[in-house]
């Protein structure tokens, strides 16, 4: 199977067709169309067999994890995913493994209605490229350097769930892909609807990649702001604290990444807008504390003692 034989049949051939795709897979590029009135949003992230995935990790997982990661960028920007681009390099043509990768990806990519329109194929160790684009009305998209003082933070779904689930697959070994915390490290949901219907409410938004505090610090500096959040309210996976206690559980929430959960910010005025919108949302939001003028980040324990660690999350250099 020689480079092109692999494109067309692993990535050719996908069901899904967009009207906005004038020319897709085969040519030197692709030629899109972005619709009157929008603005295109844009953003890539790498995957790295043993830094961001294991090599023994389900081929599935990795083409569904691929993709995530980055509609999980589009969804913090408030932005309709559209198109995306694969950039592949494998030590081997191995089918199986290609077979499975773009199964995770297609079916994920289905569900937002996802095109992809090119990519990239060479031999060589394996890593995975994906690049996305989506559309926001102009001047709609969520930045993270809106939040000001006064506004309350939330952030969707449940925090620390990937951190524990990756764990459970480091330490104990844990290999069954439905378990419920494994699943949310191997295959996590970007928050995409929520994107959607926060916007013109959120002020900031970011998604959770690095860890909350380092996250959550992205805004504030961006935004030359403060915040006290309540550890309390932090909404701490249920299962991981079962499994690690709630002070671990806390930890690997603060300064693990990978839940893809969404944190944003809304002002005063916008939550009364919020809660008639938050059934669009498609997952929890928890309230967690609000912004001040400080330009320091307080987490604050239920005691009134503040979580002391460093709030460094992950940094690869
Ligand atoms: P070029 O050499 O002109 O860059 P290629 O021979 O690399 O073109 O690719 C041929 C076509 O296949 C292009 O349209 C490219 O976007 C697409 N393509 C290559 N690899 C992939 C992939 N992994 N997934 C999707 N499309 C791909
Ligand atoms: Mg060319």
């Amino acid at each position: 199977m020689d480079e092109f034989d692999l494109i067309q049949r692993f990535f050719a051939m996908q069901p899904l067709r967009r009207p906005d795709v004038s020319l897709g897979i085969g040519d030197d590029a692709a030629v899109l169309r972005v619709p009157d009135g929008q603005e295109l949003v844009a953003s890539v992230d790498s995957l790295v067999a043993g830094v961001h995935f294991i090599e023994t990790m389900d081929a599935e997982a990795v083409g569904h994890r691929a993709l995530a990661v980055n509609l999980s960028d589009l969804a913090a920007m408030g932005a309709e995913p559209a198109w995306a681009l694969l950039a592949l390099s494998l030590p081997a043509a191995d089918e199986g493994w290609l077979a499975g990768f773009a199964r995770g990806f297609f079916a994920l990519a289905g569900r937002y209605s996802v095109a992809l329109v090119g990519g990239n194929t060479v031999r060589g160790p394996l890593s995975i490229t994906v690049t996305v684009h989506g559309f926001v009305p102009r001047g709609m998209a969520i930045t993270r350097a809106g939040a000001r003082p006064g506004d309350h933070i939330y952030v969707t779904g449940e925090s620390g769930a990937a951190a524990a689930g990756l764990r459970c697959w480091q330490e104990q070994g844990m290999r069954d892909p439905d378990d419920v915390l494994l699943r949310r490290f191997l295959r996590p949901e970007p928050r995409v609807p929520a994107g959607l219907a926060l916007r013109g409410i959120a002020s900031a938004a970011i998604d959770v990649s690095d860890g909350f505090t380092a996250d959550l610090g992205h805004i504030l500096v961006a935004s030359g702001a403060g915040a006290n959040v309540s550890l309390e309210s932090l909404p701490l996976a249920a299962a991981a604290v079962e499994r690690f206690g709630r002070e671990t559980a806390l930890r690997m929430a603060l300064s693990s990444g990978d839940d893809y959960e969404l944190c944003f910010t809304v002002p005063p005025q916008r939550l009364a807008l919020f809660e008639t919108r938050r059934r669009t949302l498609d997952c929890a939001a928890t309230h967690i504390g609000e912004i001040n003028a400080t330009r320091k980040l307080r987490c604050v324990r239920q005691d009134g003692s503040d979580w002391a660690e460093s709030a460094a999350g992950y940094k690869h250099f």
